[in-house]
This record gives structure tokens, sequence and C-alpha cells, in this order.
């Protein structure tokens, strides 16, 4: 065995040792641990600094309780949680999930993953994330707002435009964002970059609502046109119904793809003459109702309970966009075997470590969410711009900084997987390619 193999061996038991509670961390971390071996071999100042047990350990976990009052006067007390994981290359960055699910072990995940994704992007922007147990499902706006206020009041005393810049994530979006944003502001002061995913009528970004949805479909749009071939007139299954699949959905058929699938936590459509993009808009956004909804409104649709992913349909790409390890071994099989070629990531993690590998290794187009899902961070950090120069870009300039951004990152994926003789490894090609960033920042800021 290399000194190389034994070094990564030796700091993946020693995580295993000290979070074994922490499934998707440690399912994180071993899928970043199982790429970089050829990168530490030409790089041996990383073992010799024994840098990867400084980057595997969060710079900061804040964990603090979140009280608030329901309509009918009831005490309610939740979690909340920020990991400042890294921020060798600028200040956390990262969004605030609110789903009953959230725990240290998937926060500390996705703070990971952020890292090197922020790092891909090529913007200045370390990787944090955070959240709370809180469920949003059923709430009323004002006990929404009231939960939100709460949680900003603890939230505020460690973040702020140079340190640490939250945004969206499950359940946290434009309505969430500016109730953050106002108790800040009562709290401290008019930080305009202290929250990114802003609505638009203070200091929010044109295009960042569209953005990580865009960006995954234009991440396969580069992979595709580097082998003479598009997206249009293929037929695409897209999981999820919130902001990443709607806008994954929007920018798959402006290209002429036909979407046939959406979901939620209790079931999915196929609809085989494509999804009502307004239709469903209208049902997530504005009514904000369960996706029942679209099969009661729409004849050619039909609504099945449980996971897409266990459905034998024909497809030719395939867009996860709900939340991680939606994807299984069996389900990746069943995948393959239904034709399709690329599997693009606008969730975080959602395909299992078992089914990454089998994509990878039977020739899929396996794009990892932390590369071809970048679009959103990418987008906030130019919201984060335009705040600071107190400008704001029109919606066409801004998409076409994100279509430019996602092609860099593809492009980084693709010449590093080839650089270390694993063309189409783009889970080697983002995890090296935003390490190598990460590293060199590291070991010129010294221990620290
Ligand atoms: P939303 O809250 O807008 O939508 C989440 C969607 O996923 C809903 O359809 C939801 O269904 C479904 N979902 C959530 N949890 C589960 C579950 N346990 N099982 C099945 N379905 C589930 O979130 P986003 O669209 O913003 O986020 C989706 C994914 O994309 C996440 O993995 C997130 O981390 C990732 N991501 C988001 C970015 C962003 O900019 N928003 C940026 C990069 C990645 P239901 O309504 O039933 O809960």
């Amino acid at each position: 065995m290399s000194n190389t193999t034994n070094y990564i061996q030796k700091i993946q038991t020693k995580i295993h040792e000290n979070d074994p509670h922490q499934p998707e961390f440690l399912q994180a971390v071993d899928e970043f641990l199982s790429t970089i071996a050829p990168f530490l071999e030409d790089h041996p100042e990383i073992e010799q600094n024994d840098l990867l047990s400084v980057l595997t350990e969060p710079e900061r976990l804040l964990q603090f309780r979140v009280p608030w009052q329901d309509d009918q006067g009831n005490w309610q007390v939740n979690r909340g949680y920020r990991i400042q994981f890294n921020s060798a290359l600028g200040p956390y960055k990262g969004g605030l999930r609110f789903h009953p699910s959230v725990n240290l072990s998937i926060l500390k995940f996705l703070a990971f993953e952020q890292i090197f994704k922020n790092a891909l992007t090529g913007l200045p922007i370390g990787g944090g994330k955070g959240g709370s147990d809180f469920d949003p499902k059923g709430k009323s706006d004002q006990e929404i707002m009231r939960f939100c206020q709460s949680f900003m009041l603890e939230l505020s005393k460690y973040i702020g435009p140079n340190l640490d810049v939250p945004a969206g994530d499950i359940g946290v979006g434009g309505r969430e964002i500016g109730y953050l944003f106002g108790m800040y502001k009562r709290l401290r002061s008019y930080d305009a970059g202290v929250l990114t995913g802003k609505p638009l009528e203070f200091w929010g970004s044109l295009t960042r609502t569209e953005a990580t949805g865009y960006g995954v479909v234009y991440f396969v749009k580069h992979l595709l046109a580097d082998q003479q071939k598009n997206i249009e007139g293929r037929k695409a299954l897209v999981s999820g119904s919130g902001n990443v699949a709607i806008y994954a959905i929007e920018k798959l058929q402006e290209l002429g793809a036909t979407v046939i699938s959406c979901s939620d936590s209790n079931g999915y459509i196929i609809d085989e003459n494509g999804i009502d993009l307004s239709l469903l808009k209208e049902i997530k956004e504005v009514r904000r109702e369960r996706l029942t909804a679209y099969v009661n409104e729409k004849a050619s649709a039909q609504y099945f309970e449980g996971s897409l992913w266990d459905k034998e349909i024909s497809a030719e790409l395939a867009f996860p966009c709900a939340t991680q390890n939606e994807i299984d071994e069996e389900a990746a099989k069943r995948l393959v075997r239904n034709g399709v070629s690329v599997v693009a990531e606008g969730a975080n993690m959602p395909a299992s470590l078992e089914a990454a590998n089998y994509f990878v290794s039977n020739g899929i187009y396996y794009c990892p969410g932390k590369a071809a899902n970048a679009g959103g961070v990418a987008v906030s950090a130019l919201e984060m711009s335009q705040n600071a120069q107190r400008l704001q870009w029109t919606f066409a300039e801004v998409d076409a900084r994100l279509d430019g951004i996602m092609k860099e990152i593809y492009q980084a994926c693709y010449d590093t997987a080839v650089n270390y003789g694993q063309k189409n490894n783009f889970v080697l090609g983002a995890n090296i390619s935003g390490f190598e960033k990460v590293a060199k920042a590291m070991l010129r800021q010294g221990l620290v």
C-alpha cells in the first residue's frame, strides 16, 4: 500500500471514530477521500502538513435554541445551527435549511461539500451551511415570520457581510430570507450583503431565484456541446418540485427537452405531454399546495405515491433536484437500464455512494452536485458584488455570467479528470479541482 493510501485511510478511520453517528457527513468525506489520492501523490506537502485533518474539522460549529410562539399561543422550541466550515477562500457562504430532518450530520455534509463547490465557482467565498429542524409545512405566514425573527435574533451575533453570508436551501426561499433580513437589519444595521437570495424589492439579484436550476442545465448543455450534441428533443426526468426543480424544468423546456416528471416527499407526477410549468409554479410558488393538486387540473398527468426513481420509465437525462440519497444503487441500475446517459445533480448528494460509483463505472455522464448545482451559490456571490457596488445588474447580464461560470466549472472538472487519466470522471474532476484551490490557500495562510 502506498504512503498516500495509508495516509488517506488513517484520516478516514479517524473521522469515522470521531463522528460515528454522522452518516451523511461520513458519506461526503468518504466520497471526497476516495478520489484525491492522485492529487496527493503530486503534492506531498499536503500529507507533510496533515492538511486533511485540518480540512475535515469545521472551523466553528454553532448550535442554539430557537424559541417561538405558534398561532395558538403555545411555546415552541427548535434547534438552530450554523456550521462555519472553511474560510480559506473568503467569508463562509452556504444556505440555511429548514426541514424536520435537519441535524448536525446533514449540515456538516452540506457545509463540507460547499467548500469545494464554492471553490469551483472561482469566486472568493468559503464554505458554510446552517438551518433548523423547524418544519415550515403547514405553518401560517405569521408563524414563519416569528420563527425567522427568533432564529435571526441568535444567528445575527455570528454573521456579517465579511464573516458569514447565509442564503436559502430547502424550506428557505425569498419569503424567509425577507423576514430574516428584516430582523438582522433591526438588530444590527442595513448590511445588504449579509444574506443572499434577497427579494428583488431590496437588494436581491435578478436570476438568483433561477440560478441553481438554470445552472445545472447549463452544465449539461456544455457537456453535450463538447460531443456535438444538444438538449433539444431529449426526454428528461426531474425530481423535486421546489426552487431547484422548477427552474431546471424551465431551462430544459426552453432548450427544447421534454420533462415528464416532478415529485415531492409523498409522490410524483408523470405527464408524458411534458410538465405544465405555469400550473406547477402556480401550485408550488403561489398557492403553496401539494403536488396532488396538479393531477386534479391536468388530465394528461398521473400521480403515484413513493419515489420517482423506483419507476421503470425511459428517458435520456435525469436531474435529481429534491434531497440527499434519493437514488440508491438499485435506482441507479434502473435508470441506466432505461436509457439514462446523463445524471446531473441539482440537489446535494442525491445519489448514494454506491449509486454514484455505479454511474461512474458504467460510463454514465455523472455530474455531481458540488459542480453541477454551483450556479446558485455563484449568483449569490454575484449578489454580494452587486450589493457592495450598490448596483443591480440586468437579468441578461447575470444569466450570461452564470452560463459562463457553469462552462468554466464543467471545463475544470473535465480537464482535471483527463489530466489524471480518468476522462469523464467528474466526481474526481470536481473534488480535485475544488480541493486544489482550497489546499493552496490553506497552506499559504499557515496553521490557523
Ligand atoms: P425547496 O424547499 O424549494 O424544495 C425541495 C423539494 O425537495 C420539494 O419538492 C420537497 O418536497 C422535496 N424534498 C425535500 N425533502 C425531501 C425528502 N426527504 N424526500 C423527498 N423529497 C424531498 O428546496 P430547493 O429546491 O432549494 O432544494 C432542493 C435541493 O437542491 C436540496 O438538496 C438543496 O440542498 C439543493 N440546492 C439548493 C440550492 C438553492 O439555491 N436553493 C443550491 C444548491 C443546491 P416536499 O415539499 O414534500 O418537502
